[in-house]
């Protein structure tokens, strides 16, 4: 099969195209076709060897994708070969032609979503439904803000809060990523550039402030959120590339909390309580993941590039 390999870390011109042996599916495994693969800023951390997760080299990085069942191991009993799934992590890799993933890697991708919705479904999607409901216990009926609503999670954060209840207000950088909140469900856009977005979101609670924040980039803004926070407001950093100074007494005016979230320390169970959750959302439509932009799999060190810049419009994926 052919699959971008990294025989070193560094740039992202260690993303090299090559041809490697296909895998095969052993008991419990499930080997897919892969129709599309989902880019993470994620990705592009691991690749350079300075994130907590380093895979033993060469790798195929990627653990996004969707596409059709090859083959299923020995008791392999909720997908079947030629089925349609989305994958949440694998074996072997995601930007390649197959894809081998253990048995609870991999669900089944409702018919009105396409592959390359499904690749921008598991990061995005499992880190926006942890951060809401496993970690700031969201709850119907309060107001949230989603500090960075045009990319693959802000979207997916977005979505999630609109269903269940929430009223939504979110970020963006460009015209377009405010258009794109918006169309996802957000009752409100701010451009996150301009310093007067913090009062002005302040005032779009009427003054009371957010229970809950979800935050893309707590390096820049994590001081102000504190003082954003509504009395018992929890705050959830998913995303930061950096350190900022705080002021805790912002946090003890309001009985705040902050979490800490990194997806991989979900254990087995909560992806699978999740996955059934985000599952039910992609069938009955009210998650609609967003891409913005397909690179073919040989182009995956610009993808790696474009994920990096600003101006995020929905989720990037690679086609083999
Ligand atoms: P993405 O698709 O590249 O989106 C990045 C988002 O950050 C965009 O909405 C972007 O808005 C926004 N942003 C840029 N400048 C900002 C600012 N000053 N204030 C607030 N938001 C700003 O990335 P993603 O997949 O959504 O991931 C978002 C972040 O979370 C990344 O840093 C990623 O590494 C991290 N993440 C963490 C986990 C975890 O387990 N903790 C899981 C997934 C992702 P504009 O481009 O419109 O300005």
């Amino acid at each position: 099969m052919k699959a971008i390999r990294v025989h070193q870390f560094g740039g992202p011109d260690v993303l090299r195209l090559e041809e490697t042996p296909d895998p095969a599916a052993g008991a419990g495994e499930v080997l897919v076709r892969v129709k599309a693969a989902g880019v993470n800023p994620v990705d592009t951390y691991i690749r350079t060897g300075r994130h907590a997760v380093k895979p033993a080299l060469p790798y195929i990085p990627g653990s996004d994708a969707a596409g059709i069942v090859e083959a299923v191991g020995s008791s392999v009993a909720h997908v079947r070969p030629g089925g349609r799934v989305y994958v949440g992590g694998t074996i072997t890799g995601t930007y390649a032609e197959l894809a081998l993933g253990r048995a609870d890697q991999v669900y089944p991708l409702p018919d009105r979503v396409t592959f390359a919705q499904g690749a921008a479904v598991h990061v995005p999607y499992a880190t926006a439904y942890r951060a809401l409901f496993r970690k700031a216990h969201a709850l119907p009926g309060e107001t949230v803000l989603v500090h960075g609503a045009s990319g693959g999670v802000g979207i997916a954060t977005v979505q999630l809060a609109r269903a269940h209840g929430l009223t939504v207000i979110g970020t963006a950088g460009t015209e377009q990523g405010l258009k794109l909140a918006r169309d996802a469900g957000a009752h409100h856009a701010l451009n996150h550039h301009r310093a007067e977005h913090v009062e002005a979101a302040r005032q779009l609670t009427g003054g009371r402030g957010f229970d809950v924040i979800i935050e893309m980039l707590a390096n820049v803004n994590l001081n102000d959120d504190l003082a954003l926070l509504a009395r018992r407001g929890r705050l959830v950093v998913v995303g930061n590339r950096g350190t900022i100074e705080i002021d805790p007494r912002r946090l003890m005016r309001c009985d705040g909390t902050i979490h800490g979230l990194m997806l991989f320390n979900a254990t087995a169970d909560e992806l699978a309580s999740i996955h059934a959750a985000l599952g039910a959302g992609l069938a009955n439509g009210t998650l609609m993941p967003v891409v913005g932009r397909e690179f073919p799999l040989s182009e995956a060190a610009r993808a790696h590039e474009a994920v990096l810049e600003p101006g995020a419009r929905g989720k990037i994926v690679l086609i083999p």
